[in-house]
């Protein structure tokens, strides 16, 4: 029988052990260790947990051990696994209750070990009312705070999406809000174009954005943090605070393990997610792959993969045809009343990967113009010489993101935009004119 460890509760290693187990039933025997308390939660719910849109934060937990058990897993929570030893093929594994030490082997080892996020000083030391996003306990814990009177203002610090995310949910219960992001706008993924627009609805529903600014030091009362000093522009000031969350972005958890890392810690993974050590794969946030537009290595920390990724190794470990995966990028926000997606390729991207392109932008009507009054702004990114499309971001109201998906497949499918331009897509009013926005965008393409 087949010896699996699985490391790391989550997307994608359970995503992993549910389909493995699917595939080779009793010839399969495979462990789950989890050093958190909580196994198969989706973390991307934890913002609409805490803004109080879902009701219960057990809402986001998929399934529990004892469920896993019933469809024989072994899911251990509480269990780190503090060290693998690739030649003898063991982990070593703390139970963090008991403090026991103890090591198990393995035929093939599963890292899905997920990220942290990142603590820069000074906010990498606990203070009592420093929170953070990466669990469903943080979750809770943030949204009895905000329940409470004596939280009035609270600060965020990095404008990434999961900062804007929260930026949303704090100010849905009634705090003031204010994001602080080091870059010189948020969400730095997308181009100027779409962010300019995310910012003003911000700004328009009352979140205060100090872009090209950090949080340097923080004041205290007791241990409590009282207010951050802000610095910008070699200024600085200090800001008065009863909350500070911190998403200054994510490092992955890859410390116990000695493997091929890209520089920011990802284990290095191929297309059937094989590391640099025999039998040994890693799936999700843990991990970095090529992007299917550039060849080149890229981090894409989301949900989306971390699931996908999994099951490609269930499905070679039961020695089924490798899937069709293609790491293209694809995220997506809502930010008030806005919507913004990306696929592929933003401008600045396709520039630091050397690429000759061309873009395109425009604004166009998200529903034929006599049916609805709202815009979609569209920005792609297309190769100059092949007109092969390699990027697009769209913001605006109405059905803003399934559009950016057209592009996702275009993108896979290795379209231009001249034949993206004449797709044959539905059409009646209520959703989109008669010539597309998505459509326009590709036939306004010089
Ligand atoms: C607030 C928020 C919103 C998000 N929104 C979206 C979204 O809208 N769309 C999207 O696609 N993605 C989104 N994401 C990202 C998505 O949640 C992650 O990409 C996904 O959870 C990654 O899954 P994973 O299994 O790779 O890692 P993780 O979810 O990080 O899980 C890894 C697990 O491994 C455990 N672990 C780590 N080290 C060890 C060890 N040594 N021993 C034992 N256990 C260990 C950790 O405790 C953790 O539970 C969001 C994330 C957050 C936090």
């Amino acid at each position: 029988m087949m010896k699996v460890v699985v490391i790391g509760g989550v997307a994608a290693g359970m995503s992993a052990a549910s389909k493995l187990k699917r595939n080779l039933k009793d010839g399969v025997d495979i462990v789950v260790y989890e050093k958190g308390e909580e196994v198969s939660f989706g973390a991307c719910g934890i913002p609409f947990y805490v803004s109080g849109k879902i009701k219960e934060a057990s809402e986001l937990v998929e399934r529990t051990p004892a469920q896993f058990a019933e469809n024989g897993i072994d899911v251990k929570i509480r269990h780190e696994v503090t060290a693998v030893d690739p030649a003898k093929k063991t982990v070593t594994v703390r139970n963090l209750d008991s403090d026991e030490i103890f090591v198990r082997n393995y035929d093939k080892l599963i890292v899905g070990s997920g990220a942290g996020v990142r603590r820069i000083p000074p906010l990498d030391v606990p203070r009592p009312n420093l929170m953070e996003v990466r669990d469903v306990e943080d979750g809770r814990r943030l949204r009895d705070r905000l329940q409470g009177d004596d939280v009035k203002n609270v600060v965020l610090v990095g404008a990434g999406f999961i900062g804007l995310e929260m930026a949303e949910a704090c100010a849905k219960h009634g705090k003031k809000v204010t994001v602080v992001e080091f870059a010189p706008r948020i969400l730095s993924v997308m181009d100027q174009e779409i962010t300019d627009r995310l910012a003003e609805e911000m700004k328009n529903n009352g979140v205060d954005v100090l872009v090209d600014s950090k949080v340097s030091e923080v004041k205290l009362n007791g241990q409590s943090i009282s207010a951050v000093v802000i610095e910008s522009g070699g200024q600085s000031r200090d800001l008065a605070t009863d909350l500070v969350v911190n998403c200054a972005g994510i490092v992955p958890n890859t410390g116990f393990i000695d493997v091929q890392k890209a520089g920011n810690g990802a284990i290095i993974v191929n297309e059937k997610m094989e590391t640099s050590l025999p039998d040994v794969y890693a799936a999700g946030d843990c991990s970095i792959m090529n992007s299917s537009i550039t060849g080149q290595p890229q981090y894409s920390p989301l949900g989306t993969n971390a699931n996908k990724q999994g099951r490609i190794i269930a499905e070679l470990l039961a020695g089924k045809p490798l899937p069709q995966f293609k790491l293209i990028g694809c995220s997506a926000l809502r930010l008030f009343g806005l919507d913004a997606a990306k696929v592929g390729l933003s401008e600045r991207e396709a520039q630091s990967a050397g690429v000759d392109y061309k873009t395109n932008l425009i604004t166009g009507n998200s529903y034929a113009s006599y049916y609805g009054t709202e815009k979609i702004t569209v920005k792609l990114v297309y190769e100059a010489k092949t007109r092969r499309i390699l990027g697009a971001q769209l913001v605006g109201q109405g059905v803003v993101v399934a559009r950016a998906n057209y592009y996702a497949i275009a993108i896979r499918a290795g379209l231009t935009v001249d034949e993206f331009g004449f797709l044959d897509m539905c059409y009646s009013p209520p959703f989109g004119g008669v010539w597309d926005v998505t459509l326009i965008a590709a036939n306004t393409a010089k």
